[in-house]
């Protein structure tokens, strides 16, 4: 036995697994070529961020277009950020929108896949394994400098004016203990860490190919990150290094500000004889303000929480579609050329993603979604609307829930015809947007256009009602309204007005705009045949009888 080998004795008593047994415990996964296992890895702060949305969207696209392996880990090693229970809001968040992973965390304490545990404070065996090795081959060493030696140290390079600040080199005082140095600090109980002992150089470059931003050059690491803290717990870095080669992840899809450290997670690959993972740094989700760009913040905008989207009622698949939009700039031609393709059919690809960021635009989110909702058949927009009312308005529910059917029948007004209405962007404007076919919601507003009197109304109602049969067609019901106009002064001809207006009271649509007002108590409505069938027989003969009273008040 060498020093080494006494010293990962020393370290690690109790673990007796090799990384060979590891290396055969999550065998490479069988997949056909060029198939991408990628992975979702929040951390469980119970908050899912648009960003979070978006990234875990391009991961799920990257995977499904390739016949690849998504799957969601959580990243619970920074005690700090954890809130008790943070992983159901999460997945919450996923569900909502319809992103499924095909492996990994799927509740509180459950989860499935052959490559876990998914959750990384279920895997230290995992990580002391590696870090044996690590140990081992005199690749890593336990540190025991305390918070104060790490802060008078910062202060010297400060003083000197190094380039390179950090636990490194000649300043790394852990470096070159000896292993009796070693031995008799951990025997006598003093904390340490364990770090990397970096081999390498800052006159070196190395280059990446980030599958989003194309060539990086970077100098190499040269500091001996922390692989393990005081606790046995990995960093970030480590369990990166470890969890991407054990579940056999090939691209990596994280937030950009990770750019800084791949130099280090490259050195880590190697320092624990991995082969590195392919990179795609995803620029966060933008915001525009006052001309400029800025990251969305979970403290300034609402629209940061996933939950928003929710709440306000935007569909999740025009959630997804906006997304799109944003991940893709081709998506919009794709779109076009395949009015009815799902989704998760698009061939996604990194190359198409944007470098800067792109810009969440509230406006543009609303009108795909009147777009999406415009394609829905009523049935699916009445489901949807009363999943939404049940939770966030459950007045309309109560009212909704007393006739089932006829709440179908509303909100199937001029859908799944050629040119369907798209007047609704998000569930919650349903209420109003129907409420005057409900009893219990109407109140209506009989003002009328300024060249018409209470007692020019009064009079087309009374001959309307007399004419009204709730059988017609809609053609019927029309000629219907135009022969009512010829005997009351009005012409059914709308240019035969503008040519020659004084010869008219007016025409037919100011006939059409008295009678629309009297039955739903609007001016503008979607078409009113159809309205009066749903309303039916009775319902329109006493709202005509309502208004004609109250015009002849
Ligand atoms: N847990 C990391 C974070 O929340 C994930 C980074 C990664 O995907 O590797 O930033």
């Amino acid at each position: 036995m060498d020093d080494n080998q006494r010293l990962a004795a020393l370290l690690f008593p109790d673990v007796t697994e090799t990384v060979d047994d590891l290396e055969r415990r999550f065998p490479p996964r069988d997949l056909p070529e060029g198939a991408k296992v990628t992975r979702f890895a929040p951390s469980p702060t119970g908050f899912l961020h648009i960003g979070g949305l978006f990234s875990a969207f391009v991961s799920v696209l990257a995977a499904k277009s390739s016949g690849g392996r998504c799957f969601l880990r959580i990243e619970d090693t920074d005690k700090k950020r954890e809130i008790e229970d943070g992983v159901s809001g999460i997945i919450e968040g996923f569900r909502a929108f319809g992103i499924a992973f095909d492996e990994g965390v799927t509740g509180f304490d459950s989860e499935s896949g052959d490559y876990g545990p998914y959750v990384q404070s279920r895997r230290a065996d995992i990580y002391h394994v590696v870090a044996k090795k690590l140990v081992e081959e005199g690749l890593a060493y336990p540190c025991f400098c305390t918070e104060e030696e790490l802060t008078a140290l910062r202060e010297k390079q400060e003083a000197a004016g190094t380039n390179i600040k950090g636990y490194f080199g000649e300043w790394a005082a852990c470096r070159n203990l000896s292993f009796a140095e070693q031995e008799a600090k951990i025997k006598s109980g003093a904390p340490y860490v364990l770090r990397l002992r970096s081999t390498g150089d800052e006159s070196r470059k190395f280059t990446f190919d980030d599958q989003i931003r194309g060539k990086i050059e970077m100098p190499e690491n040269i500091t001996d990150a922390v692989l393990l803290k005081t606790d046995g717990i990995p960093t970030y870095h480590f369990a990166h290094a470890c969890d991407d080669h054990f579940m056999r992840v090939t691209h990596v899809i994280r937030g950009d500000e990770w750019i800084a450290s791949v130099p280090l997670h490259i050195a880590l690959f190697r320092a624990c004889g991995f082969r590195p993972v392919k990179y795609a740094h995803v620029a966060p989700v933008m915001k525009e303000e006052n001309g400029g760009k800025r990251k969305l913040s979970k403290r300034k905008d609402p629209e940061a929480a996933v939950s928003y989207f929710v709440e306000e009622g935007f569909p999740k698949e025009a959630v997804l579609e906006y997304l799109l939009t944003l991940i893709n700039s081709n998506f919009e031609d794709w779109r076009r050329a395949n009015p009815d393709g799902a989704l998760f059919d698009f061939p996604f690809s990194f190359k198409k993603m944007s470098q800067s960021g792109a810009l969440f635009d509230l406006v543009k989110l609303r009108d795909v979604s009147k777009n999406v909702i415009s394609r829905m058949d009523g049935e699916t927009v009445t489901r949807y609307t009363l999943e939404w009312a049940k939770q966030f308005d459950p007045d309309f529910y109560a009212i909704c829930e007393k006739d089932a059917d006829y709440v179908r029948r509303v909100l199937s007004i001029d859908r799944g015809t050629a040119k369907p209405r798209k007047d609704i962007a998000v569930w919650s404007e349903v209420r109003d947007s129907v409420s005057y076919l409900f009893d219990d919601l109407y109140t209506p507003d009989y003002a009328l256009p300024e060249n018409l009197s209470p007692a020019d109304a009064a009079q087309i109602l009374r001959a309307y009602a007399a004419a009204f049969d709730a059988a017609d067609d809609k053609d019927a019901w029309f000629q219907r309204i135009k022969a009512l106009c010829e005997p009351l002064g009005y012409t059914p001809n709308v240019k035969e007005y503008k040519k020659n207006p004084e010869a008219f009271r007016g025409h037919v649509g100011d006939v059409s705009t008295v009678i629309r007002v009297a039955v739903t108590g609007r001016r503008n409505t979607p078409d009113l045949h159809a309205i009066m069938s749903v309303l039916g027989e009775g319902k329109v003969r006493a709202r005509l009888a309502d208004a004609i009273a109250y015009y002849e008040k």
